[in-house]
């Protein structure tokens, strides 16, 4: 069984640590291979390394740093095929799919490209007689990054590039259920010229987690995964004394109007609800079909649900993969039984769904259900699976009221053809990405990324200015040179003003 390591100074690093843990692969059931797990030790041995290179790199010059970023974009290109297989082999997602992630992770390093441009100070000439004021962003240390198994690749990519061209070193700790592509991403920093030590992986689980957050020589962690486990990293953080940003999960709604396209309504809709097996933070999972247009709406999504092919990650013609794990899969079938349970409609179910020549692989078919109310557990609980649930609503109100009360505020979108409605919702919803006839409103990297109320625990999205603000720290440097100021008067103990 294939071993994968931690990538630390610039090496594979498989020093005896807390164990291992098996990687699956999701089309087949098997495991493939056993990534070792990090305990404390091998995090502080981690961060020592990453502290000695924090201290040269964050003087490189930035010409210098926005080269290398330049070189590992184009590596990142030139190894795109190969990146996606790796993801699809072990998350399952569909070959296309993982390009797709890929593509998005090189639009962050782009960004991250220009980060001179990004990082210039303010300054203000003369703010009193012969003083001037500069504000520089200065780096913050060493960062770590907890990502999540859904886009092993773009997730990570949304922090490493931009903490590295702010100066930073990044220590990155994976999903420890898809890890290996994290040490091919190490191996292209390193072959861009990125000195060692700059960028680390660690591989591991909770014990792995807690030692970051708890670690005093880290000074900034970013998190995306689940809300629970974002709640709980963003306090334990916070109490070690360091800035937190942790992004957390979603229940995403589709308002479909009357007046909209209904046909060009459901295929968004579909791709976006099944896309990835669901397993997107930015999945759409809930419809809120408004006045009279439910039952055709729902009559095009069952069409579209019954027409998706469901393969293996690897297969030409398929659409949709398997969930990630066992547990996944048997998480998505209680949610659907419980559906059931509770009185929805199940208008298509995929709980019985059989892969010919995959029979062990962990899939679930696209499911819809309608008929849902607010207080059934498939709309209470993020399913991160295939399944696709139906709200209906008597008006735009009514739709914007149901999707205010969600605790979740990642992403939501509205398919309409009115302008005022569309503007009136994007104005008086409370969530932080927002589609207009766009089912899948991710922000481009030179906009920041980031949900509001339980979808996310501190005060900064990710890459972006925002990401430019979460990895430095200003410092406003106050300066007067008095040879060749006017004359100064003797300083009185009084309080310094500029008059
Ligand atoms: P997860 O919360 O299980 O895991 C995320 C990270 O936390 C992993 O690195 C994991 O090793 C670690 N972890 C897991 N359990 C832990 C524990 N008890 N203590 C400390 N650390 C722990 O999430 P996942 O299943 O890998 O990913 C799916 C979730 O991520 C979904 O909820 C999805 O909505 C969310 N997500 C959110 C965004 C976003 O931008 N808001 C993006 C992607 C995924």
């Amino acid at each position: 069984m294939r071993t994968i390591p931690h990538w630390i100074d610039g090496r594979e690093d498989t020093a005896a640590t807390a164990g291992s843990s098996p990687v699956y692969n999701p089309a087949t059931g098997q495991p493939q291979a056993e990534v070792l797990l990090a305990d404390g030790g091998l995090i502080d041995r981690a961060v020592t390394s990453a502290t000695a290179a924090f201290e040269s790199w964050k003087d490189s010059p930035l010409s210098a740093r926005t080269r290398i970023m330049f070189a590992f974009r184009d590596l990142v290109v030139q190894h795109s095929a190969e990146l996606a297989e790796i993801i699809s082999a072990e998350h399952g997602k569909v070959i296309s799919d993982a390009a797709g992630e890929v593509a998005r992770a090189v639009d962050v390093i782009e960004f991250a490209c220009g980060i001179p441009h990004l990082l210039k100070g303010e300054f203000s000439d003369q703010v009193s007689n012969g003083i001037d004021c500069l504000t520089v962003h200065r780096p913050v240390g060493v960062c770590a990054g907890i990502t999540p198994f859904n886009f092993p690749v773009m997730v990570p990519a949304w922090m490493h590039p931009v903490a590295i061209a702010c100066g930073n070193s990044f220590i990155l700790k994976p999903s420890e259920r898809d890890p290996s592509v994290s040490t091919m991403i190490a191996r292209l920093y390193q072959e861009a010229g990125l000195p060692d030590g700059v960028f680390t992986v660690v591989n591991g689980d909770r014990t792995a987690v807690e030692a970051i957050c708890d670690h005093p020589g880290i000074a900034a962690v970013s998190f995306v995964g689940s809300t629970p486990i974002a709640r709980y990293v963003h306090q334990r953080g916070s109490t070690a004394g360091k800035r937190v940003q942790a992004l957390g999960g979603a229940k995403n709604h589709a308002i479909v109007l009357p007046d909209a396209d209904l046909d060009f309504a459901a295929d968004q809709i579909s791709a976006a609800g099944y896309g990835s097996a669901g397993q997107r933070c930015m999945a759409l999972s809930a419809v809120v079909a408004v006045g009279d247009c439910a039952d055709d709406l729902v009559d095009r999504l069952e069409k579209r649900a019954r027409s998706v092919v469901v393969g293996p990650g690897n297969a030409a013609d398929a659409e949709m993969g398997p969930l990630v794990t066992a547990a996944a899969r048997d998480r998505v079938r209680g949610a659907i039984d419980a559906g059931v349970a509770a009185g929805a409609t199940l208008r298509v179910d995929g709980r019985g769904l059989v892969v010919a020549g995959h029979e062990d692989g962990f899939f679930v078919g696209p499911t819809l259900f309608d008929d849902v109310t607010t207080e059934m557990e498939i709309y209470t609980q993020e399913i991160f699976g295939p399944v696709l649930v139906v709200l209906r609503a008597p008006d735009l109100d009514s739709a914007i009221d149901l999707v205010n009360a969600n605790p979740y505020g990642n992403g939501t979108a509205i398919f309409t053809s009115s302008g005022g409605a569309a503007r009136e919702f994007a104005r008086r919803i409370t969530v932080g990405m927002v589609g207009i006839n766009v089912p899948i409103p991710v922000p481009m990297a030179y906009h920041s990324f980031g949900g509001w109320k339980d979808s996310l625990f501190g005060d900064r999205h990710v890459h972006g200015v925002e990401g430019v603000s979460f990895y430095t720290r200003s410092q406003a440097i106050t300066s007067r040179w008095p040879a060749a100021a006017a004359p100064v008067a003797a300083a009185p103990l009084s309080f310094p003003t500029a008059h």
